[in-house]
């Protein structure tokens, strides 16, 4: 059988939300952008949304947004990429939901169902989170989470999460 271009070099959709609470926040936001534009092209990006930290609460609040990367890379490869990338901006790994410069989450990447000691895909707390989902919705409220078979619209509805977020204009 004959192999296309497609089918030599496949493109996926990964859709990832970046967040950042410490120092410049717009400015690791945009940074995170410009090496993300290095390992695909980003076809899609939210609007910025401010939230209250998550888990431990008594840190700055998060700046978050929300892109679709096409690209290339399977996805344990775009992890080992979006980890780089978080360490070249500073990010330094201490307590667990402590403040960070920059954090690149991988939320949905094509119809992919996937468990990896590294890489669960779905992002399992999507479902749980109102940021990820109202940033997320903003650019693919109709798509369908593979798992929960439920559009992000729906998801982001009943959402059990109370923390308010708020888009910036
Ligand atoms: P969190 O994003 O939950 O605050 P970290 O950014 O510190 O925490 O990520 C910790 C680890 O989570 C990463 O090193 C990575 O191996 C793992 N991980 C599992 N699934 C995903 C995913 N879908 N996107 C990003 N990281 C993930
Ligand atoms: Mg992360």
């Amino acid at each position: 059988m004959e192999s296309s271009i497609a089918d030599i070099c496949a493109m996926h959709q990964a859709y990832l939300l970046l967040g950042s609470n410490q120092g410049d926040r717009t400015s690791y936001l945009n940074q995170a952008r410009e090496a993300l534009a290095s390992i695909g092209l980003i076809r899609q990006s939210s609007s910025f949304y401010e939230t209250a930290a998550w888990g431990l609460t008594e840190q700055p609040a998060f700046l978050n947004q929300a892109l679709l990367l096409e690209t290339e890379l399977e996805p344990l490869v775009l992890l080992e990429s979006v980890l780089q990338i978080e360490k070249n901006l500073g990010r330094e790994r201490k307590e667990r939901y402590g403040p960070r410069t920059l954090d690149i989450d991988i939320l949905l990447y094509d119809d992919l169902i996937y468990q990896h000691e590294r890489l669960t895909i779905p992002h399992p707390e999507l479902p749980n989170r109102r940021f990820a989902l109202t940033a997320l919705s903003e650019i693919a409220g109709t798509a369908v989470h593979p798992l929960f078979e439920r559009t992000l619209d729906e998801l982001l509805t009943q959402c059990p999460d109370p923390l308010a977020v708020t888009r910036l204009t």
